[in-house]
C-alpha cells in the first residue's frame, strides 16, 4: 500500500503518519524530516541553502526535493509500500510523483491519498506550543498534547525535546501562504481519484486515526 498525505502544515500529518507506518508496518518518508536531518549538522553550502530555505517558511526547488524522494524510495524497505508526508507540495512534484509510481509500484499496490483537513485559521493555534522529541520525533503540543509524564516521551522514554524554528508565528504565516499558493492546488490534482480521501483533522489524534483507518479499509 501506497499511502500519500496531504494537508496545511499542523493539520497532523507526521502525527498520523507515524501511526499509519506503526498500523501497516510500512515505512514513514516525511520529506520535512529528511531536510531537517539533512541541515542539523550544516557542513555543506547546500545543508546551508536548504536550513535557510526552511528557516523563511519557503519551498526547496521541486527538482532537489524530488531527487530526494526518488533515492529514498530506491531503498528496499519501500518495496512493500510506503507512506509519503510532505511530498508533493506542488504540482510539479504530484506530476513528477505520478511519473515515479509508474516506475516503481505494482499494479497490486494500492495508492491512497489522505487530506487531512482543518480550517486554515486553526493552523497558528496548532502549530504555536508545538515540540517534539529529539530520539523519536513524537509531536506534542504545549496547550493540548502534553506528554503524560512531564518531560519523559510517552513512546521511548526520552527527556530532551526540540523545537523547529519554523514553527515561530510569523513564519507559519508564510507557511500557510506557500500552502495556499503551491500545495492547495494539489488537492485538486488528486480529488477525483477513486482512493481519495478527505478526513476531517478536527478531535484528538486517536478519533482522526479511526476516521483514516475507516476509509483505508472500504
Ligand atoms: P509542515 O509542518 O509545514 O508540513 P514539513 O516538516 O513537512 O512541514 O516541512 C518543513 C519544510 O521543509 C517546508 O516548509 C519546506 O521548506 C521544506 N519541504 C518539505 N517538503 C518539501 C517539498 N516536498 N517541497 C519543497 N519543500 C519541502
Amino acid at each position: 500500500m501506497i499511502i500519500i498525505i496531504l494537508g496545511a502544515p499542523g493539520v497532523g500529518k507526521g502525527t498520523q503518519a507515524k501511526l499509519l507506518s506503526k498500523h501497516y508496518n510500512i515505512p514513514h518518508l516525511s520529506t520535512g524530516e529528511i531536510l531537517r536531518d539533512f541541515v542539523s549538522n550544516p557542513k555543506s553550502e547546500m545543508a546551508n541553502i536548504i536550513k535557510e530555505t526552511i528557516d523563511k517558511g519557503e519551498l526547496i526547488s521541486d527538482e532537489l526535493i524530488s531527487s530526494i524522494v526518488i533515492n529514498r524510495l530506491q531503498q528496499d524497505d519501500c518495496k512493500k509500500g510506503f507512506i509519503l508526508d510532505g511530498f508533493p507540495r506542488t504540482l510539479s512534484q504530484a506530476r513528477i510523483l505520478d511519473e515515479i509510481l509508474k516506475q516503481i509500484s505494482n499494479t497490486t499496490q494500492r495508492v491512497l491519498v489522505i487530506n487531512i483537513d482543518i480550517p486554515i485559521d486553526k493552523i497558528i493555534q496548532r502549530v504555536s506550543g508545538r515540540f517534539s522529541c529529539k530520539d523519536c520525533g513524537t509531536v506534542y503540543n504545549n496547550n493540548f498534547l502534553k506528554p503524560l509524564q512531564n518531560n519523559l516521551c510517552d513512546e521511548c522514554g526520552s527527556n530532551i525535546f526540540v523545537t523547529r524554528q519554523d514553527d515561530e508565528e510569523s513564519i507559519i504565516r508564510n507557511r500557510v501562504l506557500v500552502y495556499t499558493e503551491h500545495t492547495a492546488p494539489v488537492i485538486a490534482y488528486y480529488q477525483h481519484m477513486d482512493n481519495f480521501y478527505n478526513i476531517d483533522g478536527n478531535g484528538k489524534v486517536e478519533e482522526v486515526n479511526s476516521r483514516i483507518l475507516k476509509c483505508i479499509s472500504l
